[in-house]
């Protein structure tokens, strides 16, 4: 369908939307991982439109949906400029969308963003059908961009034919004149998604697997204002708050804060299943926040600690500096002596960890039972610097998104495949919470055995009997892991 002028046609029901989506002439798109997640980085975007914004709208597909659909409901708006997203879990998704959209709209200008966008090399086919390239923070720059597209005296600059891919650098924004965007959800999206917050961009580390490593010196929004909205947003029936500041407990000034608003926003009980998650350096937790952290109602305070690792040669390999002394006594306080949730996360394949190193880990971690482990598996994304230790370390790389490990010096592919296949299990059997009675009895706190080594022969015989790790029943999970546990297959039955 190519551009047909101005026209009113209400837009696919059942898609999340915001702003202008009767006749927008700018669009923003893109694929979330599921409805309960609203696009924060959209909604900056709409929001520092300045005199663009009445002619602008959001639309967030979802995989379930299905990019067909998106495609087919963002034609039928018939926009003159759409604005992509791109992220390593929306990748695929992201090339298909502009694939699509540049056959339906051949006139219209696309243009991509996003972390993933921001590091490929212009010549890499997911800008194909792409007609600019906004790398780094994009408010300003897209702004600018729609001026001058919408905007000049000359009026609407048409796109005719395949010019090549423009480069744009969105320069780094004084975070004080980015307009915030939280005013833009709507009470629907309060009620049932999560609400991502912002208070500061970067982080002052330089973990090397990290893409906030390389995102330069830690910036602020003003603290006063973010919370304001935050309050605002709760008043409207606000609920599930997610801050995506990468070292909230940095400034400990602001943590503190930080820390005394929700306290008393929660204490306040209007919304009773409210919560509010912060992603936490691990071995920087003085007695002012322990203190508050203290005073949370139970499960309104989540915690996401990144351990990563509890080698100390491998941590420094790649640039992580933690004190691992300090780490264990907070997360000590933290699991034992706090009502806070703790996710806390290990990577899988670090360069010349071996899985020696990181069983040893696990059942370290294991032993302090934070509220879940998450075990990830490590990315190579662009940007970063991990492709230095390729070839002393042996790291070989899946070249496609999201770039996971393959194989490294120290762990062979078929046992990374096995790690991979374990840690879909301990999702699907320990962090989800179904069977504590049998994770009571599988990895017992007292033991001398090892909890890895125990999950490990569970995980096996879980693949060996499902041959996946995904469309599993629950209760035909917890049947066939209740039976491993009957047989005689763990050392040390309990
Ligand atoms: S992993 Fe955490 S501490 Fe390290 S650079 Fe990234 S955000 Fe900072």
């Amino acid at each position: 369908m190519g551009y047909t002028g101005r026209v009113k046609i209400p837009v696919c029901a059942g898609i999340p939307a915001a702003g202008n989506t009767t006749d927008p002439e700018i669009l923003l798109v893109s694929v979330n991982a599921g409805f309960i997640h609203a696009s924060l980085g959209l909604r900056s975007l709409l929001a520092n439109l300045g005199e663009f914004e009445s002619r602008a709208g959001i639309l967030e597909g979802t995989r379930r949906l299905g990019v067909p659909a998106l495609a087919a409901a963002v034609a039928e708006l018939s926009p003159l400029i759409v604005g992509v997203s791109v992220s390593i879990w929306n990748h695929g998704e992201s090339r298909e969308l502009l694939s699509l959209l540049r056959s339906a709209l051949p006139e219209v200008w696309l243009v991509v963003g996003g972390p993933e966008a921001g590091y490929l090399p212009a010549d890499h086919g997911l800008f194909l059908h792409a007609d600019v390239l906004i790398r780094g923070e994009g408010e300003l720059a897209f702004a600018r961009l729609c001026g001058e597209l919408l905007g000049s005296a000359a009026g609407v600059v048409r796109r005719s034919g395949n010019a090549g891919l423009r480069e744009i650098s969105g320069h780094i924004p004084d975070l004080s004149g980015v307009q915030l965007p939280y005013a833009r959800l709507h009470d629907s999206d309060l009620r049932h998604r999560l609400i991502y917050v912002e208070t500061s961009r970067g982080c002052p580390f330089g973990c090397e697997f990290c893409l906030s490593s390389v995102q330069g010196r830690v910036r602020c929004f003003p603290l006063e204002p973010v919370l304001e909205e935050i309050r605002q947003l709760y008043a409207r029936g606000g609920r599930w708050f997610k801050m995506i500041d990468r070292s909230f407990n940095i400034d400990i000034p602001r943590a503190r804060r930080t820390l005394e608003f929700f306290l008393a926003l929660f204490r306040s009980g209007r919304n009773p299943d409210a919560y509010v998650q912060f992603e936490v350096v691990p071995d920087r937790l003085p007695y002012e926040l322990r203190d508050l952290i203290s005073q949370f109602p139970p499960g309104t305070l989540r915690l996401e600690v990144g351990i990563q690792t509890f080698n100390n040669e491998v941590a420094a390999r790649i640039n992580r500096r933690q004190n691992q002394r300090k780490t264990l006594d907070n997360l000590a306080f933290l699991a034992h002596a706090s009502p806070a949730v703790i996710h806390a996360d290990l990577i899988i394949g670090l360069p010349g960890e071996d899985l020696a190193s990181f069983a040893a880990g696990f059942d370290r971690l294991w032993q302090l039972r934070p509220g879940e482990i998450q075990l990830g598996v490590l990315k190579a994304l662009p940007g970063t610097s991990l492709h230095r230790h390729d070839h002393a370390w042996g790291m070989v790389w899946n070249s496609e998104p999201p770039y996971e490990i393959l194989q490294t010096g120290a762990i062979d592919r078929a046992v990374m495949d096995e790690l991979k296949i374990l840690a879909k299990y301990w999702e699907l059997v320990v962090n989800r919470g179904r069977f504590p009675d049998l994770v009571e009895r599988l990895l017992p706190l007292e033991s001398d055995h090892s909890a890895f080594a125990r999950f490990r022969t569970l995980s096996r015989a879980l693949y060996a009997h499902f041959g996946r790790t995904w469309g599993i029943d629950a209760a035909e999970l917890g049947e066939v892991a209740y039976n491993c546990l009957d047989a005689s297959v763990y050392p040390g039955r309990t």
